[in-house]
Parts: structure tokens; C-alpha cells; sequence
């Protein structure tokens, strides 16, 4: 049975704490069975060597990142398996930056993220104010459109917090259907699977990425399923699974995929 965690940090994004290793250690006290470092690529589509320090690793940091992790599944080896991730912005118009950054290593999992929508973050502290200044619905459907060329793009193979323009509260208007749909058809056509995040529990949301109503569009529409927390501290690995397990099979999953260079394996629930 795969007890797993798709998406956990490092201190070396800025805005995370505690050492890598422990958040190894705390997986193991909960069970898991495999836990895969998913750090924030760094921030390639802005100029500058180290543009937001409190976003994401700098581009100097992402060969020693890989060492650690590696070290990491070395040592811990017949105990819980260590995957070597990555959490990926997507940005339109820089995919082959990424993709050359991306290439020099054997990642086993590329997380695709949106977090950079229509000149800046959709989750940044204080971007709930951009619903009420821009239009919620235009954030929305921006957002959505992202999400459907990422998941498109070939780039990755899981999208993360499918609808995190909600972070805030701001839940999706329902001009915005259209757009969330195309998303999700784009994830099924690719193949790409989704994360049932328990991050969006711990936010001003307090509901799962992605909602119910979603996650069953997502389910339906067969795309594959990881379960994750997105921890930014030790304590957060393997936060909220029992939640985001039962979501899924409330939604009428009936499996979970695992991933190893990048080939995703189902897992009955
Ligand atoms: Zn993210
Ligand atoms: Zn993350």
C-alpha cells in the first residue's frame, strides 16, 4: 500500500522552516510509505539571479537542492522512499527556460503550478484584495487559461492546487465554469494527474484544493489523483491525508497514482 506525500518544501524557498531531514523523519512517524521533496523552482521567468528571496530557492541553489534530496533517499532507503521533485511555475512564453532548467536532472515527479497571474501572485499575502480591484472574474478566467496551457505544455506531470485563486475566499464566479472546465479538460487530454491538496484547509478557504464540485469534474473526467500537503514545516508533512483521501473517494476515486521518473503507477484506495 502507497501512503504517500506529493508536495513538501525546503527551507531554501524562504518562506519554510526546519531541515529537509526532519521533514523525512516526520513522514515516517505518520506512516508514509513515500514522500516527495517538491521545492519551488527558482523564479527563471523573473530577471535576476534571486528575485523575490522569500518565494523560491535561487537558481545557485537548485544543484545543491538535488544533492540533499538524493542524500536524503539514500540514507533513508528500505525505510520510506525519498522522491527527488520539483514545484514548477508555469510562465507563458518562458517554457523553454524551464525546460532547460529542468533538464540536467533525473526528477521523478515536476509539480506544474500557477501562482503568476496577469502581472503578479494570485496567492501572495494581500492578492485577495486583487479580486475586488481587477474583477474576480477576470483573475478567474486568467487563471484558468494558464492552467490549461500548463497542463498542456507537456512540462509536468501533476497540477497543483487546481483552484488556488480561492485561497482567500474568493471562490469561482459561475461566468467562470467555462474556463474551469477547459482546465480540466486540458489535464485529462494530457494525461496530467491533480493533487487533492490539504493546504487550502489551513487557509482563510478552509476547504481542499481542489473543492468538492471540482473534484468530482476531475474524478469523472479520469484524471489521476496524488495526495499532498504542501508543507512549508516538518509538523505540516502528511497534514489533513485522512481528509484529502476522504474527499477523494467521496468524489468516486477509486485509485491514487505514484510517480517515479516521472512515470506515473495506480494504487487502489
Ligand atoms: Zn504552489
Ligand atoms: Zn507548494
Amino acid at each position: 500500500m502507497a501512503v504517500t506525500d506529493y508536495h513538501v518544501h525546503t527551507a531554501r524557498c524562504g518562506h519554510a522552516g526546519g531541515a529537509t531531514r526532519d521533514y523525512v523523519l516526520h513522514g515516517l512517524s505518520r506512516g508514509l510509505t513515500e514522500i516527495a521533496i517538491t521545492d519551488h523552482v527558482p523564479l527563471y521567468f523573473l530577471p535576476g539571479e534571486d528575485p523575490e528571496p522569500g518565494l523560491a530557492m535561487t537558481r545557485g541553489e537548485l544543484p545543491e537542492y538535488v544533492e540533499e534530496v538524493l542524500a536524503l533517499r539514500e540514507e533513508f532507503r528500505g525505510r520510506i522512499d525519498v522522491l527527488l521533485g520539483i514545484e514548477a511555475d508555469y510562465a507563458e512564453g518562458h517554457e523553454e527556460t524551464l525546460t532547460a532548467l529542468l533538464a540536467p536532472y533525473d526528477w521523478d515527479v515536476v509539480l506544474g503550478s500557477v501562482h503568476f497571474v496577469a502581472g503578479g501572485w494570485i496567492d501572495a499575502p494581500g492578492a485577495g484584495a486583487r479580486h475586488e480591484r481587477e474583477g474576480s472574474a477576470n483573475l478567474w478566467n486568467e487563471y484558468y487559461r494558464l492552467v490549461a496551457k500548463a497542463a498542456a505544455s507537456g512540462l509536468f506531470d501533476v497540477m497543483t492546487h487546481f483552484d488556488l485563486a480561492k485561497k482567500f475566499g474568493h471562490r469561482r464566479p459561475p461566468e467562470c465554469e467555462a474556463a474551469e472546465d477547459a482546465a480540466v479538460a486540458a489535464a485529462r487530454a494530457a494525461g496530467v494527474a491533480a493533487e487533492v491538496s490539504s493546504a487550502g484547509l489551513r487557509k482563510p478557504v478552509g476547504e481542499e484544493y481542489p473543492g468538492p464540485a471540482l473534484l468530482g469534474k476531475l474524478v469523472a473526467a479520469g484524471v489521476p489523483l496524488v495526495f499532498s500537503s504542501d508543507s512549508h514545516a516538518p509538523a505540516e508533512v502528511a497534514w489533513g491525508r485522512e481528509q484529502v483521501v476522504a474527499a477523494a473517494k467521496a468524489a468516486g476515486a477509486k485509485e491514487h497514482v505514484t510517480f517515479r521518473k516521472r512515470v506515473p503507477t495506480p494504487h487502489p484506495l
